[in-house]
């Protein structure tokens, strides 16, 4: 292989899509050096890591086979929708099991990077001391879900205010009255934890949302229906059956009716939350519409009152340190091709900035792999890089959403189609491997789906 000059690429982050970065550019020979705050791998999934937005009671909302990267499936003994604590103990046994330890400083945080000539100039910090070092690339998996968004309320609440990301304990509701505001998969489980705790628990939900149940006939549901490949508006109708046949439809629960289409927004899936709200335990409200100490008046022009609102409003997408110039953005999210390849630079790379129903870690493995063969091809000087390298200048503004007509919302902003997703990856690693040199392709996988150590 031709040196990439010397040049060692860095990479932000130990979490899921850190990890699977670095396994990539040490499988196809690129020397790296990855960052993490936390003193250890697992990203969010470390409960005790100090970026952690993860709760006690939190598993995986996608089945583990739908969810694991392929090369390391998760042990038999694993439950179907594993715990945040087996998940973050599967990332230490990945890590392990690939040698990618060797080339982490943990405890360092990026606090910096700067785009000089063509190499960035990444500043760090660890115990306190900084130091700026030159890299030649920069592959950046900081998380999609660390930075709150906490859309201001109309009035003042004189209780206690908390986002998702602050909740860790469901001690925190004991004997409380508590109102939950949204209904992601993040809202709806601690509802439920709530409503074992809290002396009242409701929920204010803005807009409507379709649920799913975890389990279909004993099968976790991701698992039904998400290895067939069917053509999306009978995918959508299919699980929007479903769902009215399994749960009925939100309306009967008090829930507004989604005014969208299935997979048009995320859905929720949890098998317990309507059955909490049929019980009683948690009651639905309509949105906020005014706050006045513990009071809240919702839009219908009921009112409760409450010593807890828990803000299950979600994340914002959140680069800190490094100059917005450089991302591209445009409205919500940076507008990447593929959501990870900037248009002009060739050496920076949004790794993880994705989020499709089902994608999981093997299809940000395979985002890596992409983006793997991409650097070392076009160090390479091949015809299929340079093919690639024009195709994302001219298509950065293009979205992989397969005619999906995704909700206007800040996190619909960077959401995929999975399949047509899957399909761009898969066409342009074959593109790339294509014109690899024979000598070169042992440590190629030459279907990424299944990648040799
Ligand atoms: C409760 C919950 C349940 C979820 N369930 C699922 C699920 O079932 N299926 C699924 O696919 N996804 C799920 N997710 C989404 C989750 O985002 C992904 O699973 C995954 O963690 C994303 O991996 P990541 O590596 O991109 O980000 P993260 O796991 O967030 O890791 C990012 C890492 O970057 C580090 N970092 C950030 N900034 C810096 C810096 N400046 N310098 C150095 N290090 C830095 C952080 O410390 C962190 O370790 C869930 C999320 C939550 C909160």
């Amino acid at each position: 292989m031709k040196p990439l000059d010397g040049k060692t690429y860095a990479v932000i982050g130990a979490g899921p899509m850190g990890l699977c970065s670095v396994r990539n550019l040490v499988k196809h020979g690129i020397p790296c050096v990855g960052f993490e705050i936390h003193s250890d791998v697992g990203g969010l999934w470390d409960i005790d890591s100090p970026t952690s937005t993860m709760y006690e009671s939190a598993h995986l909302i996608s089945s583990k086979r739908m969810t694991e990267f392929a090369e390391f499936p998760m042990g038999e003994d694993v439950a179907l929708f594993p715990s945040h604590r087996e998940m973050r103990d599967y990332f230490r046994a990945y890590a392990n099991a690939f040698d990618l330890y060797r080339h982490y400083e943990f405890e360092t945080e990026v606090v910096q990077c700067t785009r000089v000539g063509d190499d960035w100039h990444i500043t760090t910090r660890c115990r306190g001391e900084e130091q700026t070092r030159v890299f030649g690339g920069l592959l950046i998996a900081n998380g999609t879900l660390h930075h709150p968004n906490i859309p201001e309320l109309p009035g003042a609440f004189s209780g206690e205010l908390l986002h998702s990301s602050d909740y860790r304990d469901p001690a925190i509701f004991d004997g409380k009255r508590v109102l939950l505001v949204g209904c992601g998969n993040s809202g709806a489980d601690i509802a439920v934890d709530a409503a074992h705790r809290a002396s009242s628990v409701d929920i204010s939900l803005r807009r409507g949302y379709y649920f799913l149940p975890k389990f279909i006939g004993g099968k976790a549901t991701d698992a039904v229906g998400g290895k067939l490949k069917l053509p999306r508006f009978i995918q959508q109708r299919i699980s929007a059956a479903l769902s009215k046949f399994m749960l009925g439809s939100p309306e009967q629960y008090g829930l507004p009716k989604p005014d969208y289409k299935m997979f048009e927004s995320h859905p929720v899936i949890n098998s317990l939350i309507l059955h909490h709200i049929g019980h009683g335990d948690i009651k639905a409200r309509k949105d906020i519409a005014a706050v006045a100490g513990h009071k809240v008046t919702f839009a219908d022009g009921s009112s409760g009152e409450y010593d807890l609102i828990l803000m299950a409003t979600g994340y914002k997408l959140h680069y800190p340190f490094i100059e917005s110039a450089h991302l591209n953005w445009e409205g919500f999210a940076p507008r990447m091709y593929l959501n990870v390849f900037h248009p002009e630079y060739d050496n920076l790379f949004l790794m993880g900035m994705v989020e499709a129903a089902g994608l999981g870690w093997e299809g940000r493995n395979r985002q890596a792999e992409m983006v793997a063969l991409y650097i070392r091809q076009l160090a390479h000087g091949a015809a299929s890089a340079q093919k690639l390298k024009k195709v994302k200048r001219m298509q950065a503004r293009q979205r992989a959403d397969g005619g999906m007509q995704y909700l206007k919302l800040e996190r619909m902003a960077y959401y995929v189609h999975k399949d047509t997703y899957l399909k761009a990856l898969a066409g342009h690693t074959r593109d790339l491997l294509s014109d690899c040199q024979v000598a070169d392709t042992a440590c190629f996988s030459i279907n990424p789906a299944a990648a040799t150590r």
